[in-house]
């Protein structure tokens, strides 16, 4: 069967979060944008559904805006384990707990109102010397991205796959219809294994597992945290477990020629952190920039500045997290200094920056680390 042939400006492999806001991105700069997904729509994804404070902000400024039909608002982060706690608000602005599936209509509907063309069920088969093929398509364009997940296959094509370093965990969820008990996220840690629970509606929490165990399930890792064992207990579950792959890797370069990548295909961190949907909404605003200017190296750059501290803090939290002697004298130390804690959550969600922490800081949590 002979190929059509299609001319755009930018064709986006991956209509996931990151793609969806960048060709939202790249039409509010003027391009014509078509995405494609071999996915149907909507798209659900195994995911914590814990939008933090900074990913709301950039999502605004793709015209995105959260209501309360939409999502629910939480105030901070609080880290709970048999032994200490440590909460803190965020010092601006609320983070959003929303389902997968709402973000995905957001976005999906904020794209058509600003003329971007999606195709649905349509996998990328190859890239081709001035564009991609499809099915039954060959799109000609001058920017190909790839927003295509983890197991990228743009940047395998584009050979920009080789990792400066790669750590995978496993993580699974599972909806529960009760009422959130707090306008916090809660992290429970366990033993190897942590349970993130994100308030998402008035009647319902996500609760996500993520540890190194591909075997271990929800019900068995919160049969071991007694806290949130009480709180779960007789809440129906809404939605089947499931699960998927965590990965904190990062990779030399971003984009070659006329292809750049852009969310989890560029780069992630543990899903631990929080992070992995406000840093791709924050790339994707960055690449369209980059694209204006036709220098994708303003974007190479803008990556790595957007990835260093998720990077760093994923690392130290992986690190926290085996063995249990180290993950609890760090939690006392922060319990014990919740100021800390507090500079630490803002540096997080870039509120301020990481100088923030001072000297002072460090000596302070460094003694009660020693002495707790
Ligand atoms: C257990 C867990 C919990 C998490 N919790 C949070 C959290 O609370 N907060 C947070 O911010 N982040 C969280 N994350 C991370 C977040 O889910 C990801 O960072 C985010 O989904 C990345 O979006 P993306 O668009 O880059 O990739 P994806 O969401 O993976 O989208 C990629 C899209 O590309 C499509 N695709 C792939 N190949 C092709 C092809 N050849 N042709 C056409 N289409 C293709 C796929 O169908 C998919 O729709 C969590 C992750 C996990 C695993």
């Amino acid at each position: 069967m002979k190929q059509e042939i299609v001319d755009t400006d930018v064709f986006i492999v991956g209509a996931g979060p990151a793609g969806l806001a960048t060709a939202i991105a790249a039409r509010q700069k003027g391009f014509r944008v078509m995405i494609a997904d071999y996915d149907r729509f909507p798209i659900d994804k195994t995911c914590g559904e814990g939008l933090m404070p900074d990913g709301v902000l950039a999502l605004r400024r793709l015209g995105v805006v959260l209501g309360p039909e939409d999502a629910v608002a939480f105030r901070g982060v609080r880290f709970l384990a048999k032994e200490a706690s440590v909460g803190a608000a965020f010092p601006q602005g609320s983070g959003f707990g929303i389902r997968r599936t709402t973000l995905h209509r957001l976005l999906v509907a904020r794209a058509e109102q600003v003329g971007v063309s999606i195709l649905w069920r349509t996998p990328v088969l190859s890239l081709v010397a001035d564009g991609v093929s499809l099915d039954r398509q060959i799109v000609r364009c001058q920017w190909v991205i790839g927003a295509d997940g983890l197991k990228s296959r743009v940047r395998q094509l584009a050979g920009l796959d080789g990792h400066r370093y790669h750590y995978r965990r496993f993580g699974v969820r599972r909806h529960f219809k009760v009422a959130p008990w707090t306008d916090h996220v809660e992290v429970y840690l366990g033993k190897d294994c942590q349970i993130f629970v994100t308030p998402i509606s008035s009647e319902a929490i996500c609760a996500s597992l993520t540890s190194r165990d591909p075997q271990l399930r929800l019900e068995d890792a919160v049969s071991h945290l007694p806290d949130l064992a009480g709180r779960l207990h007789g809440a129906p579950s809404i939605t089947a477990e499931r699960g998927a792959i965590t990965v904190t890797h990062s990779i030399p370069s971003v984009w070659r020629g006329r292809i750049a990548l852009v969310g989890d295909a560029s780069g992630s961190v543990d899903a631990l952190t929080g992070k992995g949907l406000s840093l791709a909404f924050q790339q994707a605003v960055c690449l369209a920039e980059a694209l204006a200017k036709n220098n994708l190296e303003f974007y190479q750059a803008a990556h790595r500045r957007i990835m260093r501290l998720p990077m760093l803090m994923s690392r130290l939290m992986l690190a926290m997290e085996r063995p249990e002697w180290l993950r609890n004298r760090a939690l006392h130390a922060l319990a014990s200094e919740p100021a800390v804690f507090s500079r630490l959550l803002a540096i997080h969600v870039g509120a301020i920056p990481p100088a923030a922490l001072g000297l002072k800081g460090i000596f302070t949590l460094g003694w009660q680390f020693l002495t707790v």
